[in-house]
């Protein structure tokens, strides 16, 4: 899949190439992608999305979805015309209330010239009205959109939105969302955040969820299918919703005794990462046949396949992580995907310590040594994988270690400070590898520059394991017992996101 993404990429650089001059910013009209460097047509240029209403229907029966999209954004540029990314059939396209002239380009834009060309700093409302088969849809040979025998399922990474919801598709312009899904009655509509209302009338059903802190496009996820709902509220008063497909067969009982300790798992991680960003939690395992798992904000997805060997705790600390490491903070370009992966994987070190299970230095020393010196995995820089490598075990687990190193080095006191003050000091926000460095220097008091590059930025295994801040050397490579939570987090890790 990255493969294909990667000529996605090209694809769209070549069509953007003809209808711009080779490096030019031709004023007036946005930019097919917002300059990311591992896929430079992932969002768009030229404005700033404050909030998503998608207004939809689907059918289960034969995946028809339909609806309307209204987008409320500020331009940041005179705009003659701007792109939305998109793949579904559009209708119509008004732009401050007037009819829009629209076009598709590239692998998954949608040009629109508004009727009125948009002033820098005015503030512009968007209406898309589209219908489609998000099933049958494919872009360049991929499409992430999950048919069940009940329904579907949006949630993927980099890519999901494309199939549901015309957007600015990047991490770096996040917004808050109402999901408002008319199902038919007897199925339910899933998304992020808070049910607002659920109404039943002539035979359908009207779902309304709302996201109201800022969330990523990859990060809002649709399912809908017959689930059976589980509700709670945690001690500190937030609601958990939580969603089991009633087709889960023999995985029901593990996946219920997994994502069921959702709130158990989020106390402790508010003690470690600092106050929760967000104002519901849960989780969704919908009846997929997939073996990937994703942060999806509030509300992560889990596929059945996580539970087929029975409950595991650790794939829901490490999508619950992603809560603070990803989705409050987010990515500046998926680059920096480090800032996610290798902080969640690094809390399920931290739950394996407190489970005693494995402390993060013994999983880290046991890491090292697991992957021979001349093994691929370390030929991968976990803060610069590049786009085929971006959910390659190395971003997890060599970026789990350099975690660690950070930990010996600075000790505990202080990681932790970091580990708490980091999304605090950059709540909703986006930032880069670099910015951790930084910040993790400032609070130190000490030049980490060379510890980064050492774990992040250079091919090759490192001349030795990281030292535990409490031992005098690292345990001798070759000697060390496979921590009791190695398999579990392995079990989880090579599926986590991993379609890809
Ligand atoms: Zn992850």
């Amino acid at each position: 899949m990255r493969k294909r993404v990667l000529a996605t990429a090209v694809v769209a650089l070549a069509g953007m190439f003809t209808s711009l001059p080779a490096g030019a910013v031709v004023a007036g009209q946005g930019a097919p992608g917002v300059g990311d460097p591992y896929y430079p047509d992932y969002g768009n240029g030229g404005y700033d999305v404050a909030h998503y209403d998608l207004r939809l229907k689907y059918q289960p029966a034969d995946d028809h979805l339909e609806g309307t999209a209204t987008i409320t954004a500020t331009a940041t540029q005179d705009l003659s015309r701007f792109n939305l990314d998109f793949a579904l059939t559009v209708n119509e396209v008004l732009v401050n209330s007037r009819k829009a002239t629209f076009a598709r380009s590239g692998a998954h834009e949608l040009e629109i010239t508004p009727a009125q060309p948009l002033r820098r700093n005015q503030p512009v409302t968007i209406v898309v009205r589209y219908a489609g088969t998000p099933s049958q849809v494919s872009v360049n040979g991929y499409n992430p959109w999950l048919r069940t025998p009940d329904g579907g399922v949006a949630a993927g990474e980099p890519e999901a939105a494309w199939w549901w919801f015309p957007s600015n598709d990047h991490p770096s312009d996040k917004a808050t969302y109402d999901v408002s899904v008319l199902v038919p009655d007897g199925t339910q509509a899933i998304s992020n955040g808070t049910l607002q209302s659920a109404t039943s009338r002539l035979g359908w059903t009207r779902y309304n969820w709302r996201s109201a802190k800022p969330q990523a496009t990859y990060l809002t996820t649709l399912a809908v299918g017959k689930f059976e709902i589980v509700t709670d509220t945690t001690e500190s008063g937030l609601p958990v919703f939580s969603a089991y497909s009633r087709d889960l067969g023999a995985d029901e009982g593990a996946a219920k005794a997994s994502v069921g300790r959702a709130a158990e798992i989020l106390d402790w991680q508010v003690g470690v990462f600092g106050p929760y960003p967000f104002d519901a939690i849960g989780g969704y395992v919908p009846n997929v046949p997939t073996g990937y798992a994703l942060e999806t904000q509030t509300r992560p997805f889990y596929s059945p396949r996580h539970f087929r060997s029975g409950a595991n705790p650790y794939v829901v600390v490490h999508e619950q992580a992603h809560q603070w490491f990803g989705d409050d903070v987010s990515v500046k370009t998926w680059r920096d995907i480090w800032l996610n992966e290798g902080f969640a994987r690094y809390s399920e070190w931290l739950w394996s310590e407190k489970e005693g299970e494995g402390t993060a230095a013994e999983l880290a020393a046991y890491t090292y040594s697991f992957y021979p010196a001349d093994d691929p995995f370390w030929q991968v820089k976990p803060g610069d994988p590049g786009a085929a490598n971006q959910f390659h075990a190395a971003v997890y687990n060599r970026g789990a270690i350099a975690l660690q190193a950070l930990r010996g080095e600075v000790g505990d006191q202080t990681f932790f400070r970091i580990l708490k003050g980091w999304p605090a000091a950059n709540k909703y926000g986006n930032a880069r590898v670099e910015d951790f460095v930084a910040y993790a220097e400032r609070q130190s008091g000490k030049s980490l520059s060379n510890l980064f590059r050492t774990w992040l930025f250079t091919a090759g295994r490192p001349a030795s394991a990281p030292v535990a801040a409490n031992a005098r050397s690292a345990a001798p490579t070759g000697q060390i017992q496979e921590p009791r939570s190695w398999k579990k987090i392995q079990r989880e890790g090579l599926s986590d996101h991993a379609d890809h």
